[in-house]
């Protein structure tokens, strides 16, 4: 068979990789970001009742409206932004599908989108498949901020959509008030798109607060935020969350979703109904993570690993410049091959791959396992 492949050079994803490597060397891993341990007992419950009760056939096209009744509940009490169930909330196979559906509703070819770098992964092969542009702005510093002066000159006639991503994967980073600010007023008079994608909207740290786009009425307006239930309620693997943006948007939106994927699971949707509608279940989500991360931390205090605590997310980067100067792709796979630990080398998601020494763990997993790694990675 003769084609022309849409990706030529796309490999296959970093989790991938890493994961099946820590899978193969029996090592801990912590690369990909999922936690080893077990969901709410309740959660699980409450799918098995929905199955029991017959919601086995398909769900509404958008959605149940009752899952996105409660979804705009729980965004309009943290966020003070009322989104239309009706018309502007979308469950989703999970965030990765309302980025792409995002993506190849809005992208032209040729229409340029700018990415931050670093990015999670999945963002440019959309772009690249609709064919447009991605152009790359590099966060900057041990903060990873934005350089407002370069996104500002990145902007021009053939943009169309800006992607965000707070809390930060990889980096750990969140986006503040005065950023938030600074971005409303760079797009403002626009018609760019903002896609925020807000996974761990409900994983930050010390005290701060998730600033989301929603929250800010010149940034709602042009935006899709992006959430997903596999992060918030320790299920990665149902692949389950949802988008919302303003009503002429997810119109737009939906003509794409219903030929995706039309629909998303009916029993789960159902299960997540009930438990969305007490917030403790979400609230004291920030807590459970910080404790995972100050776990983590204090077990490789001893270790030559450099570290500022993660802000959010439940990744930490590491700087390994105290132990080699080999290629962080070269000394992750010789971590998990050698030492029995899997991380994630963070040049696969910076611009033109650039290599700072730096390695991503995932803090989701069991305390036992934390310290056990810790252990390991002290004696490097
Ligand atoms: N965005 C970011 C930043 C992520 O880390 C992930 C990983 N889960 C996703 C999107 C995808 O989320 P989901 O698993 O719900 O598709
Ligand atoms: N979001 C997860 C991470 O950053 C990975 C999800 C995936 O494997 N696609 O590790």
């Amino acid at each position: 068979m003769q084609f022309t492949s849409k990706l030529p050079d796309l490999p296959t994803t970093i989790f991938t990789i890493m994961s099946r490597l820590a899978h193969k060397h029996n090592a801990i891993n912590l690369s990909q970001g999922f936690p080893n341990f077990d969901p709410d007992p309740v959660l699980i419950d409450l799918v098995a009742d929905a199955m029991k009760s017959g919601y086995n056939q398909y769900a509404p096209m958008q959605g149940t409206y009752t899952l996105r009744e409660a979804i705009s509940e729980k965004i309009s009490s943290l966020y003070g932004h009322v989104y239309d169930p009706e018309y502007e909330i979308t469950v989703t196979a999970g965030a990765t599908q309302a980025i792409y559906t995002i993506i190849s509703t809005f992208i032209h070819k040729d229409d340029e989108v700018i990415i931050l770098k670093p990015a999670y992964d999945c963002y440019e092969p959309a772009i690249n498949a609709n064919k447009g542009i991605p152009v790359f702005v590099q966060l900057e510093g041990d903060d990873f901020k934005i350089n407002w002066e370069v996104l500002k000159q990145k902007i021009n006639a053939k943009t169309k959509m800006l992607i965000i991503n707070t809390p930060h994967n990889p980096s750990g980073s969140v986006l503040g008030k005065d950023d938030m600010k600074k971005l409303a007023a760079l797009l403002k008079g626009t018609n760019i798109i903002l896609l925020s994608d807000e996974v761990y909207e409900h994983i930050v740290f010390d005290e701060q607060l998730h600033s989301s786009a929603s929250k800010y009425p010149d940034l709602a307006e042009r935006t899709f935020v992006c959430a997903s239930f596999g992060k918030t309620f320790h299920v990665t693997g149902w692949k389950i969350g949802y988008c919302v943006a303003p009503k002429t948007l997810m119109h737009e939106f939906r003509k794409v979703h219903q030929f995706n994927v039309f629909c998303v699971d009916h029993p789960k949707q159902k299960a997540l109904t009930t438990y969305l509608k007490s917030p403790k279940n979400y609230q004291s989500l920030n807590l459970f993570y910080q404790y995972k991360r100050d776990v983590f931390l204090q077990a490789m205090a001893g270790s030559r690993f450099k570290f500022t605590p993660s802000k959010g997310t439940f990744f930490q980067l590491m700087d390994y410049t105290n132990i080699t100067n080999e290629a962080d792709t070269i000394f992750a796979e010789r971590l998990v091959k050698e030492v029995g630990v899997a991380a994630i080398p963070v040049s696969v998601f910076n611009m033109d791959n650039q290599d700072n020494k730096v390695l991503r763990f995932c803090f989701a997993k069991k305390d036992e396992t934390l310290e056990q790694a810790a252990e390991i990675l002290c004696k490097i």
